[in-house]
């Protein structure tokens, strides 16, 4: 049996080198901890900036990687940190201004992932398992299988494939994602191919050794028409070979007793300078310190249901809330919220914009954080908000379900209509005013959501992955 393993991780973002979700923190922590538990681990991702220019990486050189109708060039840049290795993939394809959301998204990182074997061998890493995460890098268990040109020792490698979000599936021509991937024409009938188009997230599923999303109830959901985007079928029918593993939350950088970014520190023994974080943000956006603070930093996409606290903003004034907003998404949005906190001076605040140290101060400082989010592959705010005593009012599905406790350390709710939230922020109300509310926050705070955790669980997954017949 293995003991370390050499564990090759492929991922779009990185945190903190490219960010524009929970896939970066992932990326960031997990193998972290999995070096931690003595695996060596190669993290490969894109360079979104000009290699040669920026000081970290150590720029390589170029190789030639297997690209459509041959070898294209990209540079490779290694680092190491915190005893990760890290090799990025430069190449114009990367160095735009957003890190998605173009026509040719699926060519990009089909590019990336085919680079992915050869970048791996130039370090001199020869992995036991590859790690794909999201539709990005969901081809390789495909390429794996069937690609011309890998070096050796990667042919047949077993592979996991991390789901973190079902909606974004990386959607294509079928006949020219073949030839960008240098796979064989004839595979234009395989698990590649969703209604007549190319599809990588499904191919990943169809070729990968084990698939693992980001919750157990996120799991399940995904496997109904619902939650599953035209996928559950596929996710039915691999249900033997998926798993439900909880993210875990970065306990260094989410930390109230030396968050810099609070006027005072507090932890479950010492829950004081809570209050303090509460007067000071309450200053900051001019609301009244008294009443209980409904907090929510959240992208504002219609995933998270942000149109529910719109909707329900004025009552959630009635039953005696101030409301921190702060988010940033769709213009719609973002002009109704702002609508929404003019009517309400001294009791609804919107920040528009992406503001780390504010996002801080709301978890510290509010009482409560509203997630109502529509589904919630696995969800960090709410991890954050328990661990700064900040009680979760949540839609009860997916990561949301199997980490907060309903009355215990946040409430739950199951329609995702204002009148859901509603019901939860009123029984959260209620309880505020009594002792049983601080038995909550302290309950909240002792949670385990360290990243250790759940590094066992996929160490577990590795172990079998390997042990499994090629
Ligand atoms: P998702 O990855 O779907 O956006 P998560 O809850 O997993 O949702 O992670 C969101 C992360 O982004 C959290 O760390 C949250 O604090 C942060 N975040 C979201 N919106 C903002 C914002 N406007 N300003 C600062 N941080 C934000």
């Amino acid at each position: 049996m293995v003991g370390a393993m050499r564990v090759l991780f492929a991922s779009a973002e990185v945190h903190p080198y490219s960010k524009t979700g929970g896939l970066a923190d992932v990326a960031g922590a997990l193998p972290r901890a999995l070096t931690a538990l003595g695996h060596e681990v190669l993290v490969v991702s894109p360079w979104y900036a000009d290699l040669r220019a920026a000081p970290p990486p150590l720029w390589i050189g170029d190789i030639d990687a297997p690209f459509a109708d041959g070898f294209e060039a990209v540079g490779v840049g290694t680092m190491e940190r915190g005893g990760v290795r890290y090799a990025f993939v430069g190449h114009d394809d990367f160095r735009r201004g957003r890190l998605y959301g173009y026509d040719d998204d699926v060519r990009r990182f089909c590019r990336f992932s085919r680079a992915v074997p050869a970048v791996a061998e130039r370090v001199g890493f020869l992995p036991d398992v590859l790690h794909a995460n999201d539709w990005h890098t969901a081809y390789l268990p495909m390429v794996l299988a069937h690609g011309w040109h890998l070096p050796a020792g990667f042919q047949q490698l077993p592979s996991v494939l991390t789901v973190h979000n079902v909606q974004y599936q990386g959607e294509s021509d079928i006949a020219q994602t073949l030839r960008w991937l240098r796979l064989p024409a004839a595979l234009a009938g395989s698990s590649i191919d969703h209604f007549g188009r190319a599809n990588a997230l499904q191919a990943g599923l169809g070729y990968a050794t084990r698939v693992t999303t980001v919750s157990p109830t996120y799991a399940e959901e995904i496997q109904r028409p619902e939650y599953g985007y035209t996928l559950d079928g596929t996710f039915r029918h691999i249900r033997d070979r998926l798993v439900g593993i909880l993210n875990g939350l970065d306990t260094d950088e989410w930390n109230p007793a030396t968050d810099a970014h609070l006027p005072s520190s507090f932890d479950a023994r010492h829950p004081d300078g809570k209050a303090a974080a509460k007067r000071t943000l309450a200053a900051r956006l001019e609301l009244a310190v008294e009443p209980p603070l409904l907090g929510v930093v959240s992208r504002l996409a219609d995933q998270k249901g942000i149109d529910l606290v719109i909707a329900a903003g004025d009552r959630l004034v009635a039953q005696g809330w101030t409301l921190a907003v702060l988010g940033s998404g769709e213009p719609a949005l973002e002009r109704t919220l702002s609508a929404l906190a003019a009517r309400h001076p001294g009791r609804i605040s919107a920040t528009i914009g992406f503001d780390e140290g504010l996002a801080h101060l709301i978890y510290g400082g509010a009482d409560a954080l509203a997630v109502p989010s529509r589904f919630e592959p696995c969800g960090l705010s709410q991890l954050i908000a328990m661990r700064y005593g900040t009680l979760p009012i949540a839609r009860d599905t997916g990561g949301l379900h199997d980490t907060v406790a309903h009355d215990r350390t946040g409430f739950l709710f199951e329609s995702a209509r204002p009148e859901g939230l509603l019901k939860a922020t009123e029984l959260a109300r209620e309880a505020f005013d009594t002792p049983g509310w601080r038995r909550r926050v302290r309950q909240a705070m002792r949670q385990d959501f360290s990243w250790a955790r759940s590094a066992n669980r996929y160490d577990a997954l590795y172990r079998s992955v390997v042990a499994s017949p090629r």
